[in-house]
């Protein structure tokens, strides 16, 4: 996919669109979309797009928008792109992912072939501690050159924001670098990225049976260097057995505030873990939820908080068990889609792989998975009023899909059929 730079991207017309899903709000319910709101996309067939200076300023049918008298003096100004009877959605929100490692985890992969669990592959070396050698010796450079690439691999697929966490350096200097990384490769790309502070991702071995020392290196050093520097906008924690407990991610979050960042978590993959004691925090998402309890679900219900599932993580861990979204939607839970991208749990890109697996084994529609990837991504990293629907004065960022209908976007897995993606008002196109 070849990235035309322009400092002001011209105006830009897409017309002759076969469905646009706009995901305009069909309800006065504020915050993200729960319930039934998830499956209202506020389509418009034959629809018609126009952005200038890389914002969206009007929505509607194809003849309205070629008769409009700005459009019509301003035509030759315009670029104009005939969709032919495509899908034009948002671009989606991949709002978890771990680009910044240096290679992939084969020995893992094969080990899990044959048998071995999360937790015995973790004990045995590998897991998240076996990313961190590579990412410690890289420099900086190495490291945005392959967050880069992986960017303009997920705008291949639809994607225009994306949320990055850091992780794999684990000491303070590597955790900048990191996000330094993710900073650089960011301004090389017309897309938005969200940058979050992973620090807390496992105790490295150098404090292991001293977790509460490494706790107070992430609070009293990483927090406070990164938001001096805003090189991130989030803190987040993987909670759970293996990980960090309950008090440590709160002790995390604590630090994460007094800062002025925002805070998320890695909750509930594999193991329970009881929500109440975060909501004070205002957590902008939960992410994974395979284990939550009843009583737990109602509480979000109430809550801003999304429930961010990564089904792309259960896949490729060839587990059974999917996080049970019908209950959390029906519920009335808002819920995200994400890639959860990483070398060793998850390494897609593909949103459209993320829907399908969504639809499949969790029981998602499609119309409740393009929601989910797109508007509540969006609100989970507190952007929603600049992303995930197509509405006047949001960014102009759309993914064009070379199919008729929708809801072909999840059913051919493992098929690229988005033909271009814009973002803000820049297009990139595989021809
Ligand atoms: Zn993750």
């Amino acid at each position: 996919m070849k990235i035309q730079r322009k400092p002001q991207p011209r105006p830009l017309l897409l017309v002759n669109i076969g469905q646009l899903l706009t995901l305009r709000p069909a309800s006065f319910n504020p915050g993200p979309r729960r319930g039934a709101d998830l499956k209202e996309l506020s389509i418009i067939h034959d629809g018609a797009v126009l952005s200038v200076g890389g914002k969206i300023v009007s929505v509607g049918t194809s003849e309205d928008a070629l008769r409009d008298p700005w459009f019509r003096k301003n035509r030759r100004k315009v670029v104009e792109i005939n969709c032919a009877g495509k899908v034009v959605l948002p671009g989606f929100v991949d709002s978890h992912t771990h680009p910044v490692f240096v290679g992939p985890r084969l020995v893992d992969f094969e080990k899990r072939i044959e048998g071995a669990s999360y937790e015995e592959i973790a004990n045995a070396g590998g897991g998240i501690r076996s990313s961190l050698a590579g990412v410690r010796k890289a420099g900086k450079a190495a490291l945005s050159h392959k967050v880069l690439a992986t960017l303009r691999d997920m705008a291949a697929y639809g994607t225009t924001t994306v949320e990055a966490k850091s992780g794999y350096g684990l000491t303070v200097e590597s955790e900048l670098k990191s996000l330094e990384a993710i900073s650089a490769a960011a301004s090389l790309w017309p897309g938005t990225v969200v940058a979050t502070l992973l620090g807390a991702h496992v105790v490295p071995k150098e404090f292991q049976g001293c977790s509460q020392k490494y706790v107070e290196t992430v609070c009293t050093e990483m927090i406070p260097r990164v938001a001096k520097r805003k090189l991130a906008q989030f803190v987040d924690v993987f909670c759970d057995k293996g990980a960090f407990t309950a008090e440590e991610t709160k002790q995390v979050f604590e630090a994460a505030k007094a800062h002025g960042l925002s805070v998320r978590a890695h909750m509930g993959q594999l193991s329970e873990t009881p929500l109440a004691s975060f909501l004070k925090f205002e957590p902008a998402s939960f992410d994974h939820m395979d284990h939550v309890n009843a009583d737990d679900v109602s509480l979000l219900a109430k809550h801003d908080t999304v429930a961010t599932l990564v089904p792309g993580a259960n896949y490729f861990l060839g587990l059974r068990q999917y996080p049970n979204a019908r209950h959390l939607i029906d519920s009335g839970v808002p819920v995200a889609l994400a890639t959860d991208y990483n070398p060793g749990t998850s390494p897609t890109i593909s949103m459209p792989m993320a829907m399908s697996l969504a639809c499949t084994h969790m029981k998602m529609l499609p119309a409740e998975a393009v929601a989910a990837a797109t508007i509540n991504g969006a609100w989970s990293l507190h952007l929603a009023d600049r992303k995930g629907s197509i509405e006047p004065g949001k960014d102009a960022d759309f993914a064009i899909f070379g199919v008729s209908d929708y809801r072909e976007i999840p059913y051919w897995f493992g098929v690229n059929h988005c033909v271009a993606t814009i973002l803000s008002g820049e297009v990139a196109s595989r021809d």
